[in-house]
């Protein structure tokens, strides 16, 4: 079987892939709901790529493997490494997590990084009603994250929240006139706290754990941007709440580098289990994080570490290590919950949950076949058997919502 195009089309807002080959038999990849910008990215693989055997998917990747990067910058060789899978799989007739080792776990765990709701302030009474809400939702999430501090509006709209300058936007106001659900308008703000800036922050996190109680896990988006004392004092403050993990208060989101030894000295401070990885592209910049136990929990993407194989790989040199596993997914789309869906079957007992995936738009969920309905039930999925990734799109559906310069997308 021979590699025949390599095609990228904008679905809405989600970027898709298509590898196709001679024998008819073709695979999807993705990238972040938010990279229409990275559509060229992934087609200067092409060349590379071209007359391979899509089934010996390693050796495809060792063609382009080495021409990634951290994100965005990893994203199409991961796209393009997840289709490999899918062509791979349907050749075989066998879902994907057969190839990666077999199933260990008949449903996997989710937890909420992508069903929000609109704030209506950020102070402990605004987390505590946003947390309800989350916690009523259909899905039944056993863990849900949330964003605060330097991961939120925090420092735009909390007075003399951090001794730094505060850069973004003001809050995006919602039609119905709350804030906008995440705090990405913040994000790029970096500096000590202030102490009223600290205690507010651990104040909105007290209010969560009240509502939440001790049935669901409570994660926090912190950053980047922390510095190494206030993590540690903040991590510290919460050991009494049991927070689930503590995500990239230093680096992380689209920091280009690691920051191990660091990391190191906030692990070793405390009982709160500290999480990073989102941003990182391939095994060797996971190796200090691993090799030094930089951290106690690794969450890589498999649209940006490099693929399914990739975070496989990462997620046992990690167990080795006595690490945990709760990979990210949030802006991955209906793609992306396959794919995430066929690794986490496949992946060691470090596994805690991956990070839900929803579609920016409804009808994605109208133009892919082969999704469970309802998709999560009581915090996880089942995991199905088709062969590949085991969706499909229905063709006739999905080419109404392709661009003017995308029409050939599906031919
Ligand atoms: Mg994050």
């Amino acid at each position: 079987m021979k590699i025949t195009d390599l095609r990228v089309a904008l679905i809405g807002q989600h970027p898709v892939v298509r590898v196709t080959t001679d024998e008819g038999i073709d695979g999807y990849g993705g990238l972040e709901g938010n990279r229409a910008s990275n559509r060229q990215q992934v087609l200067y693989y092409k060349q590379a790529i071209l007359g391979e055997d899509p089934t010996n998917v390693e050796r495809v990747m060792l063609k382009i493997r080495r021409r990634g990067a951290f994100k965005p910058w990893g994203s199409g060789v991961s796209a393009i490494e997840i289709a490999l899978w899918d062509i791979a799989g349907k050749a075989a007739g066998l879902p994907i997590y057969k190839l990666l080792g077999g199933k260990i776990r008949d449903r996997v765990r989710v937890y909420n990084g992508a069903v929000r709701f609109p704030f209506t302030e950020h102070t402990p009474k605004g987390y505590a009603e946003n947390m309800r809400r989350m916690k009523e939702a259909p899905e039944g999430f056993t863990i849900i994250k949330q964003g605060i501090s330097f991961h939120s509006p925090m420092p735009g709209v909390v007075p003399n929240f951090h001794y730094g300058e505060v850069h973004g936007a003001p809050a995006r106001r919602t039609a119905a006139g709350g804030l906008a659900p995440t705090g990405v308008s913040f994000q790029g703000n970096r500096g000590l706290h202030t102490e009223q800036g600290l205690k507010h922050v651990i104040a909105c996190v007290e209010a969560m754990k009240e509502v939440l109680g001790d049935k669901v896990g409570l994660a926090l988006d912190c950053g980047p941007g922390w510095t190494v004392p206030d993590a540690i004092r903040l991590a510290r403050a919460l050991e009494p709440l049991n927070i689930m993990w503590l995500e990239d208060m230093l680096t992380g989101d689209y920091t280009p580098y690691v920051a191990a030894e660091m990391y190191r000295e906030v692990t070793q401070a405390t009982s709160t289990p500290i999480h990073t990885g989102e941003q990182i592209y391939h095994r060797q910049n996971f190796k200090d994080l691993i090799e030094k136990h930089a951290v106690r929990i690794l969450g890589p993407d498999p649209f940006d570490i490099g693929g399914l194989a990739e975070l496989k790989f990462v997620a046992e040199y990690a167990d080795l290590h006595g690490l945990l596993f709760a990979p990210h997914g949030t802006l991955d789309g209906v793609i992306g919950l396959a794919a995430l869906v066929q690794v986490a079957a496949a992946l060691p007992e470090n596994y805690i949950a991956f990070e839900y995936p929803k579609a920016r738009e409804h009808w994605w969920y109208e133009i892919v076949e082969g999704l469970p309905n309802p998709i999560v039930k009581d915090g996880f999925v089942e995991v199905w058997d088709r062969p590949g990734l085991g969706i499909e799109f229905n063709v006739g559906r999905a080419r109404e919502h392709l661009a003017e310069e995308d029409k050939e997308f599906f031919e």
